[in-house]
């Protein structure tokens, strides 16, 4: 296990105005490791008295830190992105044993957390108003302030990443930030805190709770004291928050799911395309916002494409992430195996063709194989509820017309895909997918500087570059006679 070290699972907590709250007699959520299915630990969830506690110091920490320098934001991101450096294999390991990924995967998680605090600590620097052309004696000007104490409710699957991203933009904004991070996996997230704390975060100015999901949203968004929702899940919990956000009017940013359309159009090289793609879409065992999911796939090239991606998907090396020879690891809990039997169940009843996988692996733990389906009819759910796993699902199409009308088709806009060599079709395509990132010729579609977010159910608002600074700050006009 080179690389992934010793580091045992720590005990849980939440971090409250700077305090370790332990269980103590309060309620508790058993964290179990999926690769075994064994508990790792016992997390204490939060009580209406916790919530009130942190929602004082929110208010106290977002007091403090609206009036801190941007320099002072500066050193507090770039003191934890070194701090989250250093600490990179620990992170890792306890990220791979509560989440599943593997160790390699957690690393780069890491380190682009650490690029991510890195670019705000910059970005923050570089925050102008702008002064308006007046008559002599009087005085116009436009100026960003941060928005307020941010509620952020951070999911499971990329459980460095996403709490970072939580993190990160509010504090370099000025605000303060309330994080409920996902109980599956608590261990992760407190060390992103950590080493904002340890790089020198006022203790008042971001808290870690934990708790039963919709009890915490409803105490926090019930509070007057929190100007914004910040989400990343499900389309349907996010609907749900954003309603009990508009009773205060509160700001939004939506990351949702997806459906990830995939082009693959007859003139590319197949081979090259496969390599790339059935890398990604077993990406984290599927479980990825982006993942490619619908590979829309011109009639010359589908043969060949099916089976090379049932042949490579067949090679994937399936096991415990912290297995330097793993390349793909369980899934993050129980209920992600009961949804691919359920919905790869509903695809062969429907008459889908199964190429590989379909089924559990062993007998401890949530591990599902990677899988492949083809010609799978519109009507069947994986075919408009995202999946959310290590299925594959390629379907033939005749012409560019129809593949963008069915990339366009569901309710989803959040990462497409397409491979084609022809310069006039990547321009369609580029133009006609609705779609809030589009690869072309690539997966790689973000990065620290570059904007994250979707159009339709996959949400609003982004995160990372400097739309994410962008979206933690409010305009003030002031006009004066
Ligand atoms: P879920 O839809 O109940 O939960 C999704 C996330 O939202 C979890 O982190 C959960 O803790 C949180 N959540 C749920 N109810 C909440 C509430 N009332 N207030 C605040 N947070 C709440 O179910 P799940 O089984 O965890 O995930 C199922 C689906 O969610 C997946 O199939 C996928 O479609 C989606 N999902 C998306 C992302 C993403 O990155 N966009 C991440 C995780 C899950």
């Amino acid at each position: 296990m080179a690389g992934a070290g010793t580091t045992q699972y720590p005990n849980l907590y939440m971090i409250i105005d700077g305090e370790r709250v332990a269980a103590g007699d309060r309620r508790t959520f058993t964290v179990r490791n999926p690769a075994t299915g064994d508990s790792l630990g016992e997390l204490p969830l939060a009580g209406p008295e916790d919530l009130d506690r942190a929602l004082d110091a929110a208010a106290r920490g977002f007091r403090i830190w609206r009036d801190s320098t941007p320099q002072q934001r500066a050193a507090v991101l770039q003191g934890a992105a070194r701090l989250m450096a250093e600490r990179a294999d620990d992170l890792a390991r306890i990220a791979t044993m509560e989440e599943g990924k593997t160790f390699a995967e957690a690393r780069v998680e890491v380190m682009m957390n650490v690029g991510l605090f890195n670019f705000y600590a910059a970005e923050c620097q570089r925050l102008y108003g702008r002064q308006l052309v007046r008559p002599a004696g009087q005085r116009s000007t436009v100026s960003y302030e941060p928005v307020g104490p941010v509620a952020a409710f951070a999911p499971w699957n990329f459980p460095i990443g996403n709490p970072g991203r939580k993190l990160g933009a509010p504090i370099a904004a000025g605000c303060s930030v309330i994080l409920k991070s996902a109980e599956e996996t608590p261990a992760s997230a407190l060390g992103v805190l950590q080493a904002l704390l340890d790089a020198g975060l006022p203790k008042e100015v971001a808290q870690a709770v934990f708790g039963v999901p919709d009890e915490v949203s409803r105490h926090l968004l019930g509070s007057p004291v929190i100007r914004k929702l910040s989400f990343t899940g499900s389309t349907v919990v996010g609907k749900h928050l954003m309603k009990l956000a508009s009773e205060d009017m509160k700001r939004t940013t939506m990351e949702l799911g997806g459906h990830g359309p995939v082009l693959v159009f007859d003139d590319v090289d197949v081979d090259r395309v496969l390599d790339v793609m059935v890398a990604a879409k077993y990406r984290n065992a599927g479980q990825v916002c982006v993942s490619p999911t619908r590979f829309i796939v011109q009639e010359d090239v589908f043969d060949a494409f099916v089976s090379g991606f049932a042949e490579r998907a067949k090679k994937v090396k399936v096991g415990d992430g912290l297995d330097p020879e793993t390349k793909m690891g369980p899934m993050a809990n129980s209920r992600r195996p009961d949804a691919m039997e359920r919905l790869i169940g509903d695809a062969r009843t429907r008459g889908g063709k199964l190429h590989a996988g379909g089924e559990r692996i062993g007998n401890q733990g949530y591990f599902y194989a990677p899988s492949v389906l083809s010609e799978v009819p519109a009507d069947a759910e994986i075919m408009n509820e995202e999946p959310f796993g290590p299925v594959a699902i390629l379907n033939p199409f005749r012409s560019e017309e129809e593949m963008i009308a069915e990339a366009n088709r569901l309710p989803y806009g959040l990462a497409a895909y397409a491979w084609t060599k022809d310069s006039r079709r990547q321009k369609v395509v580029a133009r006609e997918i609705e779609s809030g990132m589009v690869g072309i010729n690539s997966v790689m579609i973000g990065g620290a500087d570059s904007p994250f977010g979707g159009v339709k159910w996959s949400g609003h608002g982004h995160e990372d570059g400097p739309e994410g600074l962008m979206a933690c700050l409010v305009l003030k006009a002031v006009h004066e006679g």
